[in-house]
């Protein structure tokens, strides 16, 4: 494999990698940053946790930094992300770079915002909403924003972005080179990209509706009266830092309390809760100050805390697709992980939706018979070899590991 070297990129970059200890691309790096020097637009799809945000933001400032104008812009779905992203674009640039960021999101103050765009920002990071508040009132400007990143774009759609997205889109130049990432490729965003990029590259990297190998996979059958009890023992019963998906923000709150009143150091982090608490908790987190974040879907994108060890659905996902989201925030960047999925009686035409996404080619009824009739032939995952089903308390259980691996 190539180490960063051979892109030929800037010696301020090439210091900062080493830096961040960056020694070798990613599957997804490899492929994505010599297209994106050239000046390719891109769409890419990639399973969260693959370097993917490196991916396209080493190529932005190595386009900065090879002009002396031209603004870059990365547009995210939530706040989280945002942030995550450009921590990763100010390690890139380092201390002392004379390049200046603004970092736009909802729930912030606007003060803030606007000294930081009349100091001329030339990276602008920011969720749809709040970008397009401040074009709105004329203190954001992006005729010469030559750098588009749509990052996590299948997301911000779902989330209902699609309209702040085209308004956004009518600000910026023609002439521009703009990188689309997405963790699934469905025909929206297949349409979408047409509209947007400029006889783009496809880059993927692995099958996007498979879930990370390194990932064991367990699954419980269970009432939901009796989950809050049995999620107690699988805390006993495991280490290191747990994320637990709730389905409500106020569960989340009544969790994250319950928790703490049975000895166990936890937070909630959901939609509900101010931006300066958010980031608290986010920043306590990964810091490991506590040890179990619960969390309703807002958090099940793109965040990266690499020591969650252990992914605890305890209401499954309304929407299938999250389900490979909230199992790609364990197990990053090749570390091992494990997921752990309560799946009750009301559960059936969820758990298959999953089902069908994560194991397509399975009929129903074979799935169904295997789920009752033979425990080992069983796979959330359908693609992982070495099934081992466990046993305790009567419980149904069905586990699904494999050797560590990189994610693909
Ligand atoms: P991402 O998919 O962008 O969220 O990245 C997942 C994790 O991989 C993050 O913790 C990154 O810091 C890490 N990472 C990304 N690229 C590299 C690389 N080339 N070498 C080592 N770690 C990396």
């Amino acid at each position: 494999m190539k180490n960063f070297e051979g892109f030929g990129l800037s010696l301020a970059l090439t210091k900062s990698l080493a830096r961040m200890n960056y020694t070798t691309p990613t599957p997804i790096q490899e492929k994505a940053i010599p297209l994106a020097l050239q000046g390719h637009d891109i769409l890419g799809s990639a399973q969260t946790g693959t370097g993917k945000t490196a991916a396209f933001a080493i190529p932005l400032v190595e386009a900065l930094l090879r002009s002396q104008r031209g603004t870059a812009l990365v547009l995210t779905p939530t706040r989280e992300l945002a942030k995550q992203v450009l921590d990763v674009i100010h390690q890139l640039l380092g201390e002392q770079s004379p390049i200046k960021t603004a970092f736009i999101i909802g729930g912030e103050s606007m003060g803030k915002q606007l000294t930081q765009l009349r100091a001329k920002p030339r990276i602008i990071v920011g969720t749809p909403g709040r970008i397009n508040d401040h074009l709105a009132r004329g203190s954001m400007a992006l005729h010469d924003t030559g750098f588009l990143v749509l990052d996590e774009t299948d997301r911000m759609l779902d989330m209902g972005f699609g309209v702040q997205l085209d308004k956004i889109l009518k600000f910026l130049p023609k002439q521009r080179q703009t990188l689309m990432f997405s963790a699934t490729l469905p025909k929206s965003i297949i349409k979408l990209s047409a509209r947007y990029l400029n006889n783009p590259e496809r880059v993927s990297v692995g099958e996007t509706n498979v879930i990370a190998l390194n990932i064991k996979q367990d699954v419980i059958r269970i009432e939901q009266d009796q989950k809050y009890k049995e999620l107690i023992l699988q805390l006993y019963d495991r280490k290191g830092s747990v994320i637990v998906f709730i389905k409500t923000k106020h569960g989340a709150d009544r969790m994250a309390k319950n928790l703490r009143r049975d000895g166990f150091t936890s937070e909630a982090l959901h939609g509900d809760l101010r931006q300066n608490r958010r980031d608290k908790v986010m920043q306590n987190f990964r810091n490991k100050n506590f040890r179990v974040l619960i969390a309703t879907d807002i958090a099940a994108r793109g965040l990266d805390v690499p020591h969650i060890e252990h992914v605890i659905n305890y209401d499954l996902p309304q929407v299938p697709e999250d389900y490979i989201h909230r199992m790609g925030r364990t197990a990053r960047a090749g570390a091992d992980g494990s997921a752990l999925c309560f799946v009750s009686s009301e559960d059936g035409r969820k758990w298959k939706a999953i089902q069908d996404l994560i194991n397509p080619g399975q009929k129903p009824d074979k799935q169904d018979r295997e789920e009752k009739g033979n425990k080992r032939k069983f796979r959330p995952g359908g693609n992982n070899p070495g099934n081992k089903p466990r046993n305790r308390s009567g419980k149904k259980r069905y586990s699904n590991s494999s050797k560590p691996r990189m994610a693909a």
